[in-house]
């Protein structure tokens, strides 16, 4: 139907963007094709040492999935998404193609190995996300294309991670939010991931963070040489939510509480996660 109808077409899943931005005429699409009648678009499965989401998987759906839980971080993104009514309507694959820049989706899966698997009536293209979001509110789509799965493998033993967001009231997007994914090997960090949300026009990948940890013992120290370099990489805008060095401070400690927890989940304890609220 995207083929037949051409460029001003659009899809419509939870509708928990598009129908908003539709009433304040910012989109004023000439047809929606409707994929909440599509049948076998909403699953959370486990194959091949990897988590797939259907692109239809509702917040709440992973959230409440004990699949999902296998990678604590998902369940902390899909949680702490906006309030309960948001969460029963949105779906992962409306939050990755709507490419939002303070969308939670986008940097917690940046920490992860995932891939968008993008299908047209002809082919189906796998792409890493960091490839799939282009810009801000921009994707690898073509008009005809629609994500039709996001997989994400399931990382190594001695790995954990934790996304925090700080909030001033669950429905709303977040201030400033920040992703860690470890592993470790005793005391050592053997690899990390960190990306930052909300302080740039898409998720922020703190690579010079990551170095600060990466091969190092986990002190202190090179903690806070990390939480350093994150502050460096974020580059938000002043707006109603804070001022540039509010939001730099800001991220600065989510990435240390991230820290900390996902190496103490990286451990095997259990620590259970929720966003801070102003
Ligand atoms: C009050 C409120 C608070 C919110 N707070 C947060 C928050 O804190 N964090 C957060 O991450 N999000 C938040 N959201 C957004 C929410 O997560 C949405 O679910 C999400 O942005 C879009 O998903 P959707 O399924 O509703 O998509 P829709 O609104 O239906 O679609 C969004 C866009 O994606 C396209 N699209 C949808 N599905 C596909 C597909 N399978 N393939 C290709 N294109 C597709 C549509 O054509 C449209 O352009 C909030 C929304 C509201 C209304």
């Amino acid at each position: 139907m995207l083929a037949e109808l051409g460029q001003e077409a659009k899809l419509l899943a939870g509708g928990q963007s598009l129908i908003p931005l539709m009433k304040l005429r910012f989109a004023n699409p000439s047809h929606l094709v409707d994929l909440n009648f599509v049948p076998g678009t909403s699953y959370v499965k486990e194959e091949n040492g990897a988590l797939r989401f259907g692109p239809l998987t509702r917040h709440a759906e992973i959230e409440a999935s004990p699949t999902a839980a296998k990678i604590p971080i998902i369940h902390d993104c899909a949680a702490g998404i906006a309030d309960v009514q948001v969460r029963n309507r949105g779906t992962i694959g409306g939050s990755l193609a709507e490419a939002d820049p303070s969308g939670d989706w986008a940097t917690v899966l940046m920490t992860l190995k995932a891939e968008v698997r993008c299908q047209s009536a002809k082919a189906e293209r796998r792409m890493r996300l960091a490839d799939f979001i282009k810009d801000a509110y921009t994707n690898a789509l073509t008009h005809d294309e629609l994500i039709s799965e996001v997989a994400v493998k399931i990382p190594a033993g001695g790995s954990g991670g934790a996304y925090l967001a700080f909030k001033r009231s669950a429905p709303v997007y977040p201030t400033a939010s920040a992703a860690v994914q470890i592993t470790m090997d005793g005391e050592v960090c053997k690899d990390v991931a960190i990306a930052l949300g909300c302080v740039g026009l898409t998720a922020i990948k703190a690579k010079n963070a990551e170095a600060a940890l990466r091969g190092q013992r986990v002190t202190e120290k090179t903690i806070a040489a990390a939480v350093l370099a994150a502050r460096a990489a974020a580059e938000p805008q002043s707006d109603m939510r804070g001022s540039v060095d509010y939001k730099r401070t800001l991220v600065g400690s989510l990435v240390k509480r991230g820290i900390d927890i996902a190496m103490r989940r990286a451990r095997g304890e259990q620590v259970e996660v929720s966003h801070v609220y102003a």
